[in-house]
């Protein structure tokens, strides 16, 4: 699996609101309250990045199978939420 920082085509990661974040933020165990809260909070994160759409398209080019990318969980990529955001 290819990360974003080995992606040469992967710039756009300069531009992520995501940033300054915490990235456990992004990689929610479990699947209780708690770790909806954060899937929310993640995705508010998400929603304001003006790379959004580039992030899940990587996301989906490379087959991350773990995490938040581009406002969508792992299980809303396979189920192709390419046109949420
Ligand atoms: S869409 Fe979310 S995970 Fe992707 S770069 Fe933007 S803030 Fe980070």
């Amino acid at each position: 699996m290819t990360t974003a920082r080995e992606d040469p085509a992967a710039s756009w990661r300069e531009h992520a609101a995501c940033l300054r974040e915490d990235p456990d933020l992004f990689f929610p165990i479990g699947n209780g309250g708690l770790t909806l809260h954060q899937i929310d909070e993640a995705k508010a994160v998400c929603g304001g990045c003006p790379v959004a759409r580039q992030c899940l398209d990587w996301a989906v080019r490379t087959g991350q199978t773990e995490g938040i990318w581009g406002g969508t969980t792992e299980t809303e990529r396979r189920l192709g939420a390419g046109a949420m955001i």
